[in-house]
């Protein structure tokens, strides 16, 4: 959620009844849309992709995955094992069958995430929508598919891709592994066994099945996000391949396309330029951007500020840096509960906001904490509300899926390429 204070003020002063009666209601909707999921059904488009890219891209891109070594995919410390066996006969057998293995995952790029098993051989405790909640208390909107195994069973990437790690309440122990085109969401790892920002090939253990978080039994947790959203996994997991088993069919091809024309990327910017509340334009930061880091951020918060700063300089900023004190933006990590503190005038409900003074190129951030913002959704209100402030592109939109200025909830977490495209309009300007 965003906004720029002043122009909210005198906004609400001089507005009609009517009028202030349409800005509560807005406001309203932006407290909402933090948790609104109903835009999943058109998601459901995007999700087909050709398990043929996805295996010419690894061929091409993942280093290894045209070697024929067998133990590549197989730092399984139970497949090694077998392979030590002094059996002669089983060892060619497991050799025939790797083989055989490494050939289905270069089809498919893509595995189940328990060793041996299938969505139709594992035992699925709940699947995706909404259910009771499992502590009892209402019903909760579950993101996922729970597939219930042994604490201490491995648990494999699912696609090659990057890890994220991170730990709160409700998810326990969590990676998310961003592939080309999703990210799982893994949680209630008893272990986890890959570091933060690691690459990992398809197969890979990541860690083992827990209960850790908010969770009544050993078992692991996949969720699916695909353009921002997490979608209904289940028809992407129902045909994955055990990394025992034949591979199903390969689906078929769809178009997609991640390039921006000059056209779409001006109309993005005007709908963004400005802030909420206001019909006013904003510049971007002419001078060097100082961050003041205020409050208690984790570690992963720190990273995700070098990894946007980095970014915009990438696109175009003319410097930023992060300072001791003597800042022109104040990044403050609190409880919401402390947001009124900082700053008095901060638009009810936000777990995430910005300030900016008129045009001058100063402002403060606010970040919550709270333990019910997940650290994903903290990656992704430091990544919005840092670029609008700086930007200039202070309003949001629902137009794309994947981008950072979405304005129903999103876990998204990257800049889309119509965001870098706008984000170089606004420092070009
Ligand atoms: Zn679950």
């Amino acid at each position: 959620m965003t906004s720029s204070n002043q122009h909210l003020q005198q906004a609400l002063q001089h507005c009609s009844p009517d009028m202030q009666a349409e800005i509560a209601y807005r406001l309203a909707l932006q407290e909402s849309k933090q948790r609104s999921w109903l835009n999943l059904a058109y998601q459901l488009e995007t999700i087909v992709t050709t398990a043929a890219v996805i295996a010419t891209l690894a061929i091409l891109l993942v280093p290894g995955v045209n070697q024929s070594t067998t133990d590549w995919y197989f730092g399984i410390p139970w497949l090694n094992a077998a392979e030590k066996q002094p059996d002669q006969e089983k060892q060619s057998d497991q050799a025939a069958e790797e083989q055989k293995l490494e050939t289905q995952q270069e089809a498919t790029g893509r595995i189940f995430p328990l060793p041996g098993k299938t969505h139709a051989t594992a035992e699925l405790s709940s699947g995706y929508g909404s259910r009771e909640s499992p502590g009892g208390i209402g019903s909760t909107f579950h993101r996922g598919y729970d597939y219930p195994a042994p604490t201490g069973n491995p648990v494999l990437a699912i696609e090659s891709g990057t890890v994220k790690v991170w730990t709160d309440g409700s998810c326990g122990n969590g990676i998310e592994l961003k592939a080309k085109d999703r990210s799982f969401i893994y949680c209630h790892l008893d272990t986890v066994t890959v570091a933060n920002g690691q690459s990992v090939p398809v197969g890979t253990v990541v860690g083992t099945v827990g209960s850790t978080g908010g969770s009544t039994g050993p078992h692991i947790h996949i969720g699916i996000i695909e353009g921002g959203d997490y979608i209904d996994p289940g028809e992407y997991l129902k045909v994955l391949p055990s990394n025992l088993e034949s591979p199903p069919e390969a689906p078929a091809a769809t178009a997609a396309t991640s390039s921006v024309s000059p056209d779409e990327a001006q109309q993005y910017f005007l709908e963004l330029n400005g802030f909420e509340f206001s019909d006013s334009k904003a510049s971007s930061f002419r001078g060097v951007t100082r961050i003041e880091i205020l409050g208690n951020p984790t570690e992963v918060d720190r990273e995700t500020i070098k990894q946007v700063m980095q970014d915009l300089l990438d696109l175009g900023a003319n410097g930023i840096e992060i300072v001791e004190s003597g800042g022109n933006v104040q990044l403050h990590f609190a409880e919401t509960t402390e947001f009124g503190n900082i700053v008095p005038d901060v638009v009810k409900g936000s777990i995430g906001f910005f300030s900016r003074k008129s045009e001058a190129e100063e402002g403060t951030i606010l970040i919550a904490t709270d333990r019910r913002i997940s650290q994903q959704d903290r990656q992704h209100l430091i990544r919005e509300e840092v670029t609008q402030l700086i930007t200039g592109l202070g309003k949001d939109s629902d137009r794309y899926n994947d981008s950072i200025f979405q304005q129903r909830h999103d876990p998204v977490t990257q800049y889309s390429e119509i965001d870098k495209a706008v984000i170089r309009m606004a420092f070009e300007k």
